[in-house]
């Protein structure tokens, strides 16, 4: 048996005993965690604003030491470091080959198996999970971990939106992928970026990432203030990492004519009106970020200390006190929680 996070209903959150993760299908490896986390789409059902069958088992970002594979698993063997995402993909498919493994033919979502626990199964280990050259030193798991989700959410929003050289990015949304989306932009080489955040801790950590502006206001007085950082024609780039109408709809009127959104807040309730659309002439990309796409290079980026993702985690807790996790990520005291099974 192992230790695992079970969600009962909106609010209830228990750390119990399960059975351990086992191969089913020969593609599957099973690996151990030496961290796991919370994530901001947990809070969804958290609120009670999706809907789930309860109980549900909990968490879908996951790194880890690989324990067993199934007999047709050749890429990745126990004892190695690895990462995935939570869309396990093939890697092989037309769609993975042209980067969307989270749109892969055969995905399968890890959410299915609970990650926020001591063992995991995953599934398509090949197409899925990036071993390390070596097991890395502690101080790196959290950034990796980070890496299996947020981080390359948040560079899937950059690199929708089109951010590099010479452009503006701005940012609706300071949660973790929000500020990650802050990261990337600067190591795509963005020449300004506009955080939109009203809460200090996280400004700090935007203006650690490369914020060079922070926008407090929202909704219109919002847009007007890029706007007023902008010459008046709005950003280049916006990263929008909400999920709601007014985020959505203060990303697109946030960028100018010929400009990008890349959108990779998870949609609920979002209504694009069309004339508006029509006639802002921004170009939009988003959805469920093909991490798997970025992994190499996020890992080498990690692995040669380049960037430090992990400092999302500002509350690191046992698993066993999972429930004082979301919490503290509910009432935002703490950006991101990482759980040490
Ligand atoms: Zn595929």
């Amino acid at each position: 048996m192992m230790r695992g996070a079970v969600m009962y209903g909106p609010g209830d959150v228990r750390v119990e005993e399960r059975s351990d993760p086992r191969i089913v299908e020969a593609t599957d490896a099973i690996i151990r965690l030496p961290a796991t986390c919370i994530c901001g789409s947990d809070l969804w059902p958290y609120r009670g604003l999706d809907t789930a069958d309860w109980p549900m088992v909990m968490g879908h970002e996951y790194v880890g030491i690989v324990e067993d594979v199934g007999s047709e698993v050749t890429t990745v063997e126990p004892g190695q470091f690895v990462i995935g995402s939570f869309w396990a993909s093939d890697n092989t498919c037309e769609i993975c080959q042209a980067g969307y493994q989270s749109s892969c033919i055969h995905r399968e979502l890890m959410g299915a198996t609970g990650t926020q626990a001591e063992l995991a199964r995953v599934p398509l280990a090949d197409g899925t999970l990036v071993a390390t050259a070596e097991v890395p030193p502690d101080e790196l798991v959290p950034s990796f971990l980070a890496a299996s989700d947020v981080l390359g959410t948040g560079w899937f929003g950059a690199v929708a939106a089109e951010a590099g050289p010479g452009k503006t990015v701005a940012v609706v949304g300071d949660g973790a992928v929000g500020l990650l989306g802050m990261l990337a932009a600067k190591q795509l080489g963005a020449e300004r970026i506009i955080a939109m955040s009203r809460h200090e801790p996280r400004q700090r950590l935007a203006r650690e990432y490369g914020a060079t502006d922070i926008v407090e206001e929202r909704g219109e007085d919002g847009v007007a203030m890029i706007k007023e950082l902008t010459n008046g024609l709005g950003a280049h780039s916006v990263i929008e990492a909400v999920g709601t109408q007014e985020s959505m709809m203060q990303a697109i009127r946030s960028t100018r004519p010929g400009g990008h959104v890349g959108f990779v807040g998870v949609a609920h309730g979002v209504d694009l009106p069309g004339e508006a659309l029509f006639f802002s002439h921004v170009h939009l990309h988003g959805g469920p970020a093909p991490v798997r796409r970025f992994l190499p290079e996020l890992i080498d980026l990690i692995w040669n200390r380049q960037i430090d993702p992990g400092k999302v985690f500002d509350l690191q807790l046992p698993l066993d006190e999972a429930a004082e996790g979301y919490q503290a990520m509910d009432r935002r005291q703490a950006i991101k929680v990482l759980l040490h099974p």
